[in-house]
């Protein structure tokens, strides 16, 4: 049976490719998929939308301004701290009650088994870190804004240097916070992990498991860090309910991000988009219309702060689409890689029916709307099965390592 997407010729990374969800799940799955889906994204975007009314609002009625009580009140940098603070706090607030909503419906659905006390301290955690993090950015910012004209060139090169800081550091500081990480034990999976490391060139430094099942009952796995952090992590859940061979699939698709340097690529660009984001930043603050509506006197006014989340909330927005589909096309990518590295169509069938039952069980969304698709960082199942089918992928490993180069344009 010819089955959508098992075409040969040419195969484009960056494009969608068709798939039709019902040539590999039922309307029952699909229907029960989105059923689930639904709720939680109308509750996000309620969620982001009213976020951003709320900062349009502070900004529209000066409140950073009032809550400072004017210029020289206090020490520019007390200034900077207390309008930070507030913020943090006040989106803290704001996330509480959709964040409790999100508990109890996880709970409903069987997937969540935290406690309220457990969410509660995660929420606590999360204020604490977003506060030490946000405040010494926030200091770094604006001493380069007193020091400096140019000072959004010298903000950007400090925002490259901590946004790969954080990456690097993230892993082995940040997550231990919030989750424990151990050693992966199973020693069948370890071995073939650092086998087929070596046969696709990756030094494999750390595979680690994680204590997920202390939260959800999903199943994932990531790739992270940079330099000595580099890691794949894969959650204890999956481990639990999956045989070591088809958990090897999953590796191996991680193992693609680790090889094809997509965190590195991701930084890279990030930092180019960067610059000229800080630039319009730096116009946007410079611009009397800006100062008269938003009340502020410049980029080194504390008080500036809200109007500056906010220009940096929409750029971000705006872009947001770019980096999703970037990270579907690499999403591709690494399923291309971990079917090239396992064996012929065994394989192809252990990754699919991984892809099958992996969502299936964790409910993602198998017919997504337009919207939806764009809006997801990863291919929908339908699609990533139905690329194990594709024409690209039959013959040599060789002629499909060169189709893989001409399709990344690397
Ligand atoms: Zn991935």
């Amino acid at each position: 049976m010819a089955r959508p997407g098992a075409g040969a010729g040419e195969l484009n990374l960056y494009r969608r490719l068709p798939a039709d969800p019902r040539a590999w799940f039922t309307d029952g799955e699909i229907a029960r998929a989105a059923s689930y889906r639904r709720p939680l994204r109308r509750v996000g975007l309620a969620e982001s939308l009213l976020g951003l009314a709320l900062l349009v609002a502070a900004v529209a009625t000066h409140a950073a301004a009032r809550l400072l009580g004017g210029p020289g009140a206090a020490p520019w940098w007390v200034q900077v701290l207390e309008v930070v603070s507030a913020l943090v706090v006040a989106g803290t607030l704001l996330g509480l009650p959709f964040g409790a909503w999100r508990l109890g419906y996880e709970r409903r659905w069987g997937f969540s088994h935290q406690t309220a006390g457990g969410w509660a301290a995660d929420r606590l955690k999360e204020l604490l870190v977003s506060l030490v993090l946000s405040n010494a950015a926030a200091l770094g910012f604006f001493a380069l804004v007193r020091a400096t004209p140019a000072w959004w060139l010298f903000a950007w090169a400090g925002a490259v240097v901590l946004s790969v800081v954080l990456v690097a550091v993230a892993p082995a500081v940040l997550a231990p916070l919030f989750n424990k990480f151990r050693p992966l034990d199973d020693p069948w999976l370890s071995e073939r992990a650092v086998e087929l490391g070596r046969r696709v060139g990756v030094r494999i430094r750390q595979v680690l498991v994680m204590d997920a099942s202390r939260r959800t009952a999903k199943h994932n796995a990531y790739f992270t860090g940079l330099g000595r952090t580099k890691r794949v992590v894969l959650w204890d859940t999956l481990l639990a309910d999956y045989e070591p061979s088809a958990t090897l699939a999953v590796l191996a698709h991680e193992l693609g991000h680790w090889r094809r340097r997509h965190l590195q690529r991701m930084l890279a660009i990030s930092a180019a988009v960067m610059l000229p984001g800080l630039y319009a930043l730096h116009l946007l603050l410079a611009s009397p219309a800006v100062q008269s509506w938003a009340g502020i006197r410049g980029a080194a006014d504390p008080a500036a702060v809200p109007v500056a989340l906010l220009a940096v909330s929409v750029m971000q927005a705006v872009w947001m689409p770019v980096t999703l589909w970037l990270s579907r096309a690499w999403e591709r990518q690494a399923d291309m890689d971990a079917l090239r590295w396992s064996d012929g169509d065994g394989g192809f069938d252990a990754f699919r029916g991984m892809q099958r039952d992996l969502a299936v069980k964790n409910l993602s969304d198998l017919a997504p709307s337009r919207w939806a698709y764009l809006l997801a960082s990863h291919p929908p199942a339908a699609e990533r099965m139905a690329l194990s089918l594709h024409g690209a992928l039959r013959g040599a490993s060789g002629s499909l390592h060169g189709a893989l180069r001409g399709a990344s344009g690397s």
